[in-house]
């Protein structure tokens, strides 16, 4: 039996749920019951009522969120090393320190937060919702964190003057495209439409035909006619995208972008953490209660 097997076999055993998140290798989306954005899956781990436990192959960020959300469950990280660098850009501390100079300002957070800082926050906002979150609140001026390419593109959109918390928070994967790569492949591919991520710079996102979150990439892909894409975001997606659609043509727009944490997690160390109920995230009360709130308030505006 092979690894996948085995791992397929001892699920069944221990009644668990497998979650992969877009950027995930290969392999291990080949095997998941579910692959997805973070919320995607969060909501998938809350339907999942017969489920004892949730191995969520993934960053650390995805498992909290899921522990949050399903308390009764056991959420296993294949690899405690997984870290997401942009959620540990923003401290506590930070969140304090801006709070103070913008007393009567609502704090809207990224889900790619840990949870210290979205139990801090008024509401929390993934990259697909983050707009209709922003222009649901009755304010004009915003805090957003930690994202600072997405807190620009939702002042954009919005009209509304947003302050990024942190000044400097950045996606070191997303950073990684640049316009002139982009210009390059349509001279190849001078009928591909460009598919872009909101954490990529302005810059690159004005190279985009469509802008949006991993899930709604996936949407437009397979909605639109063209035959040939263009893709600013982690790689991994790349793997999604050709399976829902054998019939056209995935390029990615910088060799390069991988993230190396989401990375971390291999068949090996999944079969390790589900057959040893290791890696355990465990969300410690009262910061999962108030991060709840964050987070469900999110679910009530965008159902
Ligand atoms: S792709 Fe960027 S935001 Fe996502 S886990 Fe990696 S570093 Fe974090």
């Amino acid at each position: 039996m092979d690894l996948a097997e085995e791992i397929l076999k001892l699920k069944k055993e221990k009644r668990a749920v497998i979650l992969a998140h877009n950027y995930q290798r290969p392999e291990i989306q080949d095997i998941a019951d579910y692959v997805g954005d973070s919320i995607e899956l969060s909501r998938k781990a809350m339907e999942e009522k017969n489920a004892e436990i949730i191995v969520f192959s993934a960053v650390d960020f995805m498992a909290e969120s899921a522990a949050i959300l399903n308390p009764n469950k056991k959420v296993l990280l294949p690899t405690l090393g997984a870290r997401c660098p942009m959620a540990q850009m923003l401290t506590v501390e930070e969140i304090k320190r801006v709070k103070k100079l913008h007393p009567n300002t609502p704090l809207v957070l990224y889900v790619n937060t840990l949870a210290v800082s979205k139990a801090e926050c008024d509401i929390c906002c993934t990259s697909a919702n983050a707009t209709k979150i922003v222009e649901s609140l009755n304010a004009d001026t915003v805090l957003f964190g930690p994202d600072r390419n997405l807190a620009e593109y939702v002042q954009r959109k919005t009209g509304k003057q947003i302050i990024p918390v942190p000044e400097w928070g950045f996606c070191p994967t997303h950073l990684l495209f640049q316009p002139e790569d982009v210009q390059l492949l349509k001279m190849q591919h001078p009928d591909a439409k460009v598919i872009v991520h909101p954490e990529c710079t302005h810059e690159m996102q004005k190279t985009a035909d469509f802008v949006g979150s991993t899930s709604q990439m996936c949407v437009y892909a397979k909605k639109t006619n063209a035959k040939t894409f263009i893709v600013g975001t982690e790689e991994g997606l790349l793997h999604r995208l050709r399976k829902d659609n054998p019939d056209k043509k995935f390029i990615l727009a910088y060799d390069g972008a991988i993230c190396p944490n989401m990375k971390l997690n291999t068949l090996d160390r999944l079969y390790t953490a589900l057959k040893e109920e290791k890696n355990v995230i465990k969300v410690p009360e009262p910061v999962a209660s108030q991060a709840r709130k964050a987070l469900k308030r999110m679910f009530e505006i965008n159902g």
